[in-house]
């Protein structure tokens, strides 16, 4: 777990209840980024419009993150060794998306 240290980040707003980044003023852009603790699981995307290509086996990694200064919540899923995957939904799109995949999933019969 990545150490959270509130007192390092002089002049930003509080982190959220999830955030586990270790701000530290004057940094990275990126770390203008409050994030949360990492789940991981394994995706298998594919182009089935094109059939030359086999199903392909990401590893992906969720994160809650927001950006410091706002209150907006963001759900991101990446993928970790290439650009195979990546969106970055609003928790209500989430749940919209996770309902229409649980309806196409019972159709499917999966
Ligand atoms: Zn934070």
């Amino acid at each position: 777990m990545v150490e959270h240290r509130r007192d390092t980040f002089p002049g930003r707003d509080a982190c959220p209840s999830w955030c586990v980044r270790r701000h530290v003023a004057h940094s990275h852009p990126e770390d203008l980024l409050h994030q949360s603790s990492p789940r991981y699981t394994v995706l298998v995307t594919g182009r089935p419009w094109r059939p030359e290509t086999l199903p392909d086996a990401s590893s992906v990694v969720g994160r809650i993150v927001g950006r410091t200064g706002s209150a907006d919540v963001w759900l991101e899923v990446t993928s970790e060794e290439n650009d195979a995957v990546r969106i970055c939904v609003t928790p209500a799109s989430a749940r919209e998306l996770v309902t229409v995949l649980e309806s196409l999933i019972a159709q499917a019969g999966s």
